[in-house]
């Protein structure tokens, strides 16, 4: 796995919801785009509501 560092979280832009994503963790209808960032590049995920909040209070250890 590569290393990658919490970057932001980002609710979609109205363009993007019209689109059809889900939360890569629990298959939710994904709100937020998490980005991290890894050696030389932004890798950017999707998530819902709550699991975007526990990767933001995961990330302040
Ligand atoms: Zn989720």
């Amino acid at each position: 796995m590569l290393e990658k560092t919490l970057k932001s979280i980002e609710p979609f832009t109205s363009k993007a919801e019209k689109k059809s994503r889900f939360c890569m963790r629990c298959g939710e209808l994904a709100t937020k785009l998490v980005k991290y960032s890894t050696e030389g590049a932004i890798l950017v995920e999707k998530y819902c509501d709550n699991c975007a909040k526990e990767i933001e209070d995961g990330s302040a250890n």
